[in-house]
């Protein structure tokens, strides 16, 4: 009987290191009636407590999982909803309170959409410069905000490859703006 109960306990216990995503977090990304995800708004006070909450990091075997292709797929659907574009997306603006993000790479020939998953910078340049910012979950705002031209971002691919790269440009101010989120910061916390 104790060593059933034991091994029992280390079932679980596997269970519980290699489970990946959570059943409510399940129910998002199947979840709705439509391929478009629900965007997460301020204007919402339970949407805004999630928006302001700290995301958690992606493990390896959650990348593998379908859970992770059909989030990809679904937000990536979501960003280029002609009805509410956007050049980026975190997925806690789509209820997930995981760190990934989309990203429209503007530096790169075509600018594809690309996902970073557990993305961190690493180093910014000193010199700020102010250009204008909205944000799919900030209804009706669009201003100024000052950042950085120029980061050091370190990610995991989706085969949960490690990488660093230098971004420079508009693309770089995409990153701390999508960034920010996975850490509940949005763009109107920078307005004077
Ligand atoms: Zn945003």
């Amino acid at each position: 009987m104790k060593r059933f109960l034991i091994h029992i306990f280390a079932m679980t216990l596997l269970a519980s290191c290699t489970k990946g995503f959570t059943s409510a977090e399940r129910e998002i990304i199947y979840g709705g009636e439509k391929e478009i995800m629900r965007v997460l708004s301020i204007a919402n006070k339970q949407d805004s407590l999630t928006l302001r909450s700290t995301s958690k990091p992606l493990k390896r075997d959650m990348v593998s999982q379908d859970e992770f292709s059909t989030l990809c797929r679904r937000m990536l659907t979501t960003v280029q909803n002609p009805e509410n574009e956007g050049v980026g997306i975190a997925a806690p603006q789509v209820g997930i309170l995981r760190r990934l993000v989309a990203v429209q790479r503007f530096d790169k020939e075509g600018k594809p959409f690309e996902f970073f998953i557990n993305p961190e910078i690493v180093a910014k340049d000193d010199t700020l410069v102010a250009g204008g910012e909205g944000c799919l979950s900030v209804p009706e705002i669009y201003d100024d905000v000052e950042r950085s031209q120029r980061i050091t971002l370190r990610y995991y691919d989706s085969s949960f490859t490690p990488h660093e790269e230098v971004i420079e440009g508009f693309t770089a101010v995409i990153f701390q703006h999508e960034i920010d989120h996975l850490d509940g910061k949005l763009f109107i916390d920078y307005l004077k």
